[in-house]
């Protein structure tokens, strides 16, 4: 082993505890704990019960608790073996995280532990969401003790000087790896670590679990999966088991590895672990076959000139529709993941683009706890009987759909260019609003072909509507809540949205909706093909605005969960 001229005497003995003889096996059925045979200085974190913020339990509140199911019944028993062998590795995947999320967890740990009676399950359970004393939703403010967050994790040092940054950000050796954590060796120099050494002992673990469930599989597409990734755990090298993950057509899906670079808010360039463990519904997969067939006449139908059309989009991203049976790591801190897109290798979207994975059952939770009662407060009473968990899937199945349609490749005066480039800082909002309406637009399309029944009008804009509350809430400073405001305020002028003084209620009307969102489409898709960034601008100029009747209205919202706490059924397969 050559890094055990690196060690510390004190992390030395911390091996011995856990190390690959010893395996960290868990008592009282209390989660693993990582420990770091290259520790931080953790002094700061001190001996005395820390104080924690005096609105813990309103915090604690804004996410509504809530047992996720999933449907296991079209599983054979082998799947459901294997299920429970992916719901361990994935126990891992957080071990792992906490690790790169919160330098000096386990003392952390220790002081929550020790505190009086009266807090400690606050406190435990809030620590347990934001993984960490930090918390995610309030920009990172400590909501225990007063220590501040630091801004890259535990990815790095966490005492290290300006030209020790500069360094990093220069990309010196590989400081800079999207697989790599940063120490200090004997001498007090930046050191990059491999995720494979640093983290040896679990990921063994993880790539045995992975190992185990690839033999008893007997779907082929995931047993190469788990191999290729078992090795990859090993060696670092996750590009050939990123190619595979694309290929898998198994009813057990998995997603497990590090993946996305958010958690390292210094550079962006560390990658977190996490997994998704979860099972495709055949059902929903055959329907969106059916679908994406239409995707060419839904490109050729859009309310724009034929030369602004671009018949070869629409085919690159695959999309499957899953129900989570199991989350870990990066993904289940905080906010709840309802639709991702994997994975970022660039290498790999080249070959077979990218895979976008909508978690319906999360998606349903979300409805239930939040949109729902959102709708109850701000929308029209007999609109709110026209809301379903349906159309609330189908409009975020929609809107991902559209970000495949439409101009994006585009040609400015014989020159080749992009709309994201010609768009530049306002392409995200744009793109955004052009989903949204897109979607709903689609949708009504689709409607014409007998895909659906006239009630889908009703049932889309009674969703649609609480839909935009739900985005602006967060407010209009970022791109989604402006893209939401964009929407709000144009339906509003179109006279496709109304306000009821009396009941202090909005309403859609059902009739002008359609014709407002087909104008929305024209208008957002003519300025992206000609890459006109003058109207880009004037667009979230005019329509990105709170005006005074939606922030009345938004005031209301203030003891409706804002996110959801996933618990998850244990898989069982007795
Ligand atoms: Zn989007």
């Amino acid at each position: 082993m050559k890094q055990i001229h690196l060690l510390l005497p004190v992390a030395l003995l911390l091996v011995a505890v856990c190390g690959a003889l010893t395996a960290c096996t868990s008592k009282d059925g209390e989660p693993e704990m990582f420990i770091s045979k290259y520790p931080q200085d953790c002094s700061w974190v001190g001996q005395e019960a820390p104080k924690n913020v005096a609105d813990l339990d309103e915090r604690l509140a804004a996410y509504a608790v809530i047992d996720i199911d999933s449907d296991l019944s079209h599983l054979t028993p082998t799947e459901l073996q294997v299920l429970e062998i992916l719901v361990a590795a994935a126990d891992v995947m957080h071990e792992l995280f906490w690790e790169q999320a919160c330098p000096c967890h386990s003392e952390l740990t220790r002081l929550v532990a020790a505190l009086p009676a009266d807090r400690k399950s606050l406190v435990e359970r809030y620590f347990d969401i934001n993984v960490g004393p930090w918390d995610r939703r309030l920009h990172w403010e400590p909501f225990l003790g007063s220590w501040p967050h630091p801004e890259g994790a535990n990815y790095y040092p966490l005492d290290m000087t300006t030209a020790e940054r500069d360094r990093i950000a220069g990309g010196e050796g590989r400081l800079a790896d999207l697989f790599t954590m940063v120490r200090r060796d004997e001498g007090g120099q930046l050191i990059a670590l491999p995720y494979s050494v640093y983290f040896a002992e679990p990921l063994g673990r993880a790539a045995a679990l992975l190992r185990e469930a690839a033999t008893l599989t007997e779907n082929a597409s995931l047993r190469r999966f788990l191999e290729s990734r078992a090795t990859a755990f090993l060696t670092d090298d996750y590009f050939e088991s990123d190619m595979l993950w694309m290929d898998l057509d198994s009813p057990v899906e998995v997603t497990i590895g590090p993946y996305e670079t958010y958690e390292d808010g210094l550079f962006g360039f560390k990658a977190a672990f996490e997994a998704f463990v979860t099972v495709a519904d055949p059902a929903e997969s055959a329907r969106l076959d059916k679908f994406k067939k239409e995707l060419p006449w839904l490109e050729s139908s859009l309310p724009i000139p034929d030369a602004y059309k671009n018949p070869n989009r629409g085919t690159e991203s695959p999309i499957r529709v899953v129900d989570e049976v199991y989350s870990a790591g990066d993904t289940r801190a905080g906010i709840q993941t309802i639709a991702f897109n994997l994975p970022n290798d660039e290498r790999v979207r080249e070959v077979k683009g990218s895979k976008k994975v909508m978690l319906r059952n999360v998606m349903n939770a979300k409805f239930q706890q939040i949109l729902v009662p959102i709708a109850r407060e701000l929308v029209a009473a007999e609109q709110v009987m026209d809301l379903s968990a349906e159309s609330f899937f189908l409009h975020t199945l929609f809107h991902e759909i559209s970000h495949g349609l439409g101009p994006g490749r585009i040609q400015i005066a014989g020159r080749q260019t992009e709309v994201r480039l010609e768009l530049k800082d306002t392409y995200s909002t744009i793109e955004e609003a052009k989903a949204d309406a897109m979607g709903e637009w689609a949708i009504f399309k689709l409607q014409s072909k007998g895909y659906f029944s006239e009630r889908i009008f009703a049932e889309q804009a009674a969703t649609y509507l609480a839909g935009l509350f739900r985005s602006v809430r967060f407010g209009i400073a970022e791109d989604h809540g402006q893209a939401n405001a964009i929407q709000f305020n144009y339906l509003w002028e179109k006279g496709a949205i109304t306000f009821d003084e009396g009941s202090g209620r909005f309403a859609i009307d059902v009739v002008v909706f359609p014709e407002a969102i087909e104008a929305l489409v024209r208008e957002i898709c003519t300025l992206q093909a000609e890459g006109n960034y003058k109207a880009a601008t004037a667009m979230i100029a005019r329509y990105a605005v709170m005006p005074p009747v939606l922030d009345a209205a938004l005031d209301r919202l203030g003891r409706i969960p804002v996110d959801i706490k996933p618990q998850f059924k244990p898989v069982g397969t007795s």
